[in-house]
């Protein structure tokens, strides 16, 4: 970095900075009791937790054996529906 493309920047930010009233980025965050049922292992617990959609899993370890669980259940599905048993066609006589 040299002294010439510092001020280069600087040029380009009070351009920036000529646009009126921009909105302070500010929000205020606070964790809350949220009391949720694991997908996984079916636990009821209530975790200290910011403002987010509820949490399936009560923990990682539950949401990555349900993941990996999902993902072997779809695989064993797709596999058994190849190997789908043929109803045998009625024929009338
Ligand atoms: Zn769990």
């Amino acid at each position: 970095m040299s002294d010439k493309d510092l001020s280069k920047n600087k040029e380009r930010v009070s351009i920036v900075v000529n646009v009126p009233q921009v909105k302070p980025y500010e929000r205020i965050v606070t964790s809350r009791p949220v009391t949720f049922t694991c997908q996984y292992c079916q636990q009821t617990m209530t975790q200290e937790r910011m403002p987010s959609p509820t949490p399936l899993y009560c923990s990682e370890r539950c949401r990555l054996d349900a993941a990996a669980t999902r993902k072997r259940a779809s695989r064993a599905t797709t596999g058994k529906n190849k190997g789908k048993r043929g109803r045998p066609k009625k024929i009338d006589v």
